[in-house]
Order: C-alpha cells, then sequence, then structure tokens
C-alpha cells in the first residue's frame, strides 16, 4: 500500500532563526506510520538534514557539476543530506522558463543522485476555466516524467496554479476526478503494479483547516504544502490529519 506523505515547500523562505520551527517538528515525532520531508532553500538543506527530519531541495540541475553559475545539482544536494527534490514546480515553470523536457531531465538527475523527484504538475486558471485541466496535465505528465519511473523514486505532486498561494482548492469532487485521472494515466504508461506505487500528492492552499477533507478523496496520498510549512503549529495538524 502507498504510505502517506506530507511533503513541505519552504519555497524562497527560512533563514537561520527558521531552523527553531524544524525543530518544533522533529521533537513533535510524527507518527511513524506517515512519512513527512520539507523542501527547503538550499542554504538550508544542510542544517536542516542535521536535525534529522528528511529534507528536500525545491529544483536541482539536470548535470552533475560545471560551470553553471548559481545553481545546485542534485548531487549537492544528497551530499548536504538530502532524500527529495521538487522538479517541476510552476513557480519554476513560470519564473524561469522550465520545460517539460528540462523537468524530464532534472528528475532524472535527481534520480542518478539517489534522490526521490517531488515531480509537479498542474494547470493555471486560464486553461481551469476552459476546461483544459485534463489535457494540459495529460501533456506535462508525458514531457515531464521520464521513463523509468517508481514508486521510490518518484511522487506526482498535482498542484493547480491557481490554488497556490490563494486560500482557492478546487472542490472535492473536483481532486477526485484528477487523481482518478492521473492514477489511471501512471497505469496506463508504467502498468499497474508501478502505477498503483506512485503517491499522488495535492498541493495548493492545504491547511490544517481544509487537510483532512483533502486527505478523505480517493487517491490523494498526501499533500505539498507551501506556507502552512513554514510553522510547525501549522504543518504538524496536517501531518497528523494523515495518520
Ligand atoms: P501553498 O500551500 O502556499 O498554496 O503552496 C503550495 C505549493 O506551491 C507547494 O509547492
Amino acid at each position: 500500500m502507498r504510505r502517506k506523505f506530507a511533503a513541505g515547500n519552504w519555497k524562497m523562505n527560512g533563514l537561520a532563526a527558521d531552523l527553531a520551527e524544524l525543530e518544533k517538528m522533529v521533537a513533535a515525532k510524527p507518527a511513524p506510520s506517515v512519512d513527512t520531508a520539507i523542501c527547503g532553500p538550499a542554504t538550508l538543506v544542510h542544517r536542516m538534514a542535521a536535525l534529522g527530519w528528511p529534507v528536500g531541495g525545491e529544483d536541482c540541475h539536470a548535470v552533475a557539476s560545471g560551470a553553471h553559475t548559481g545553481d545546485i545539482s542534485a548531487e549537492m544536494l544528497a551530499d548536504a543530506g538530502a532524500s527529495y527534490v521538487i522538479t517541476g514546480h510552476s513557480e519554476r515553470r513560470a519564473d524561469h522558463g522550465e520545460t517539460d523536457a528540462d523537468v524530464n531531465a532534472k528528475t532524472r538527475a535527481a534520480w542518478r543522485a539517489g534522490l526521490t523527484a517531488i515531480l509537479c504538475i498542474g494547470e493555471t486558471e486560464a486553461e481551469y476555466r476552459a476546461g483544459d485541466t485534463l489535457d494540459v496535465l495529460h501533456r506535462q505528465m508525458a514531457g515531464s516524467m521520464p521513463e523509468g519511473c517508481t514508486g521510490e523514486n518518484t511522487v506526482l505532486a498535482y498542484e493547480p496554479v491557481w490554488a497556490i498561494g490563494t486560500g482557492l482548492t478546487p472542490t472535492r469532487d473536483e481532486i477526485g476526478a484528477v487523481h482518478n485521472a492521473l492514477r489511471d494515466a501512471l497505469i496506463e504508461r508504467f502498468g499497474t503494479e508501478t502505477g498503483l506505487a506512485i503517491r499522488i500528492l495535492y498541493g495548493g492552499s492545504v491547511k490544517a483547516a481544509n487537510a483532512a477533507e483533502i486527505f478523505g478523496v480517493a487517491d490523494v496520498d498526501g499533500a505539498l504544502v507551501g506556507g502552512a510549512s513554514l510553522k510547525a503549529d501549522d504543518f504538524l495538524p496536517i501531518v497528523a490529519a494523515l495518520e
């Protein structure tokens, strides 16, 4: 069975003083039945990992090393103690023009370094309004997910762009319909065993108040949480809702 997974994404937030929040999370010892991770800024990954909480990067370069000023490789993240890396977040796709092909290469880089990729897909508000959600997601999956995805090396995160940081979420039925379609697509592409093993997280304005409702939807295996992962008091109830 797929293990539930609560992953945080600190985005471009977090100074040394904020490690106190992660210390609080560690001290709370969430149930071992739920996988947890915080994906943090590159500057903090090493110190976060040293606290004994599973940690991820928020992006990685496709190659292991070289003349790419300012970039971070998957190998560097692994060396700093990370076990995960987010690939294809909509903010990277929008701010840095990352294409599905880029995300595909970054995901393979994550695997090369022994990291699990948390691979993000999601439609924009205009695509949602046009009724194009599933077409967009299928296209992003086809381009972004490399051959060789497994339940161990990849977690798929469905994050509607219009739900990120807005307080808006799709309805339960909408989330259910999307996750169901994603599950079918995973099975079709990777076979039944692998298709059933890959976890699908929902992301976008998840908070303590709506977590239980969202986690009650079939095929939602957990969440990728932005703003509500910055504080232990906000994140721990979300983890608890998965127990
Ligand atoms: P929020 O939870 O702040 O809406 O962000 C979601 C997200 O982008 C996580 O990757």
